[in-house]
């Protein structure tokens, strides 16, 4: 089984940061050995204008059989001599995206603590798959990866090629190009269609193979137009997985769209302003919560921080009390589509030097970001790991400092009054965790404390006398404001 990843570069873009990114240089060939056999990593070409990394994974086909999970293809009961031969060996499939898994997990999770702006960056990339099993035939192999910006290529493979009448086998060759795309992107895209295709996993599907899909899916598969097939098939068609997975899918969806819902709702209230029988959408009254604290203490220069798709920064831009307004965002396609909506090509040039976005990752410390009145944090802190919170703390508060900070979150306490929530699930696919008010409390506090803010909790929505609001807001002030108050360039010179 065989795959490979390519990149071309310059001089000030070598394509050699693929090694970086990869977490595995490329004058090494490494070795990582997998349930089901061995993995090698090499590179093939490594030279500032191009770079090849190969994954090659020699399957153990008796190690898979002992296990017992060595199937022959379709779920078709194993036939003895099927265990053994078959195509296991050589094309890829879900054994090559658990080797993915495996030997590039940092890089499947964006992350590069030697390089930490690389893995956000898009860069121009492309894979080959020389033996790609697809069930559904290239017209599938299309369906899957066009969507998500690759440009494809996939050649039937024949049966045989001495025999032309024999016909196709149900492999093709697989070859994908894109420009825009990140290299976790590629990779998970890879490690959740590969097996798609396949359609026949060499494991036991379990329950937290949905964690998995939907991890991997994020900020591609809930809008994908095959994301049912997609999900039915990863899932092994197991049926009560697949519902569970499409029902979280669905709420990410609802998450990410609300924007054109609330945009819908805000123009029927300018025309008719009657509000009393629909309920206001959550969005709307954390986004005019964070408009009034942002008012109330007077901000000019905002950082939306964690922007996504670029509702808050639109808001923001309609009120021409907010000079500067910069929207930050780890997702490259967050902000492409944070830059469509508010039509930043098409902008006058007043409106347009009144805004930016920037790609970035809170959790590194960043220059851009100091010196602003306010930055907000509007439902971003639950989409960290628990572990990678202090980093973003140091970077917000310790590092770019505005002298007001709010950080909106979900109160996990109200989660029962979601009817539409089943039991014990977070309210986003994505959520690494949700607070109770007594967690977030204790959390602002102690970072308030740490580095020199006072802070205050606001309610967000209905403030449940049980459960509390669906919706908890800490504003955070810098306490010693008038103290390290760097001196305005109006001050300075008065001076
Ligand atoms: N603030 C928006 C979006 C919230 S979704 C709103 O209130 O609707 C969370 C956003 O945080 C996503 O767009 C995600 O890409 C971004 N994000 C997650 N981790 C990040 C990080 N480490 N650095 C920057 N942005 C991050």
């Amino acid at each position: 089984m065989f795959l490979t990843i390519s990149t071309t570069g310059t001089p000030e873009r070598p394509a050699t940061d693929l090694g970086f990114l990869l977490h595995k240089h490329p004058d090494n060939a490494q070795i990582f050995s997998t349930s089901y056999g061995t993995a090698h990593v090499l590179y093939p070409e490594a030279t500032v204008e191009r770079c090849t990394a190969a994954l090659l994974l020699e399957v153990d086909a008796v190690a898979l059989v002992r296990r017992g999970k060595g199937k022959g293809r379709g779920g078709a009961p194993d036939a003895a001599l099927a265990q053994y031969v078959n195509d296991r060996p050589y094309a890829a499939s879900s054994l090559l995206a658990v080797a993915i898994g495996a030997v590039f997990s940092s890089a499947m999770k964006g992350q590069c603590t030697a390089r930490p702006e690389l893995p956000a960056e898009a860069r121009p990339l492309r894979v080959e798959v020389p033996a790609l099993p697809a069930r559904g035939g290239a017209d599938l192999v299309r369906g899957l990866f066009e969507p998500l910006g690759w440009t494809v290529t996939a050649e039937p493979v024949p049966l045989d090629v001495r025999f032309p009448e024999w016909g196709d086998s149900r492999y093709v060759r697989l070859e994908l190009a894109s420009e825009e795309l990140t290299l976790s992107e590629a990779l998970r895209h890879l490690y959740v269609l590969l097996p798609v295709l396949d359609d026949a996993k060499h494991y036991w599907v379990s329950s937290d193979e949905v964690d998995k899909l939907l991890r991997a899916g994020e900020g591609w598969l809930p809008d994908h137009p095959e994301h049912k097939l997609i999900t039915s098939r990863y899932l092994s068609r197991r049926w009560s997985l697949t519902r569970e997975a499409l029902e979280r899918l669905e709420l990410v969806r609802l998450a990410e769209t609300d924007d054109t819902e609330v945009e819908a709702i805000d123009n029927a209230v300018d025309e008719e302003t009657d509000t009393e029988e629909k309920p206001v959408p959550l969005a709307v009254l954390r986004r005019d919560a964070i408009l009034a604290a942002l008012h109330a203490c007077g901000a000019s220069r905002v950082l939306d921080l964690g922007c996504g798709q670029g509702q808050l920064v639109q808001a923001l831009l309609k009120d021409t009390r907010f000079t500067e307004i910069v929207g930050v965002d780890v997702s490259m396609r967050a902000l492409t589509i944070a830059s469509r909506r508010l039509k930043l090509d098409r902008m006058g040039e007043r409106q347009a030097a009144r805004v930016r976005l920037v790609q970035g990752s809170l959790a590194y410390t960043d220059r851009r970001l100091k010196g602003y009145d306010a930055a907000v944090l509007s439902e971003v802190i639950e989409h960290l790991d628990l572990p990678r919170l202090p980093a973003l703390e140091y970077a917000v508060f310790g590092s770019a400092r505005p002298r007001t900070v709010l950080v909106t979150t979900p109160n996990v306490e109200y989660n029962v009054r979601w009817e539409t929530l089943p039991a014990g699930h977070s309210r986003h696919g994505d959520h690494r965790f949700e607070w109770t008010r007594e967690e977030f409390r204790a959390w602002a506090r102690t970072v308030a404390e740490r580095h020199g803010y006072d802070v205050e909790f606001t309610p967000v929505g209905l403030d449940d006398p049980e459960v509390g609001p669906p919706t908890q807001m800490a504003a955070f002030t810098l306490a010693t404001v008038t103290a390290t108050a760097t001196p305005t360039a109006k001050e300075e010179k008065a001076a």
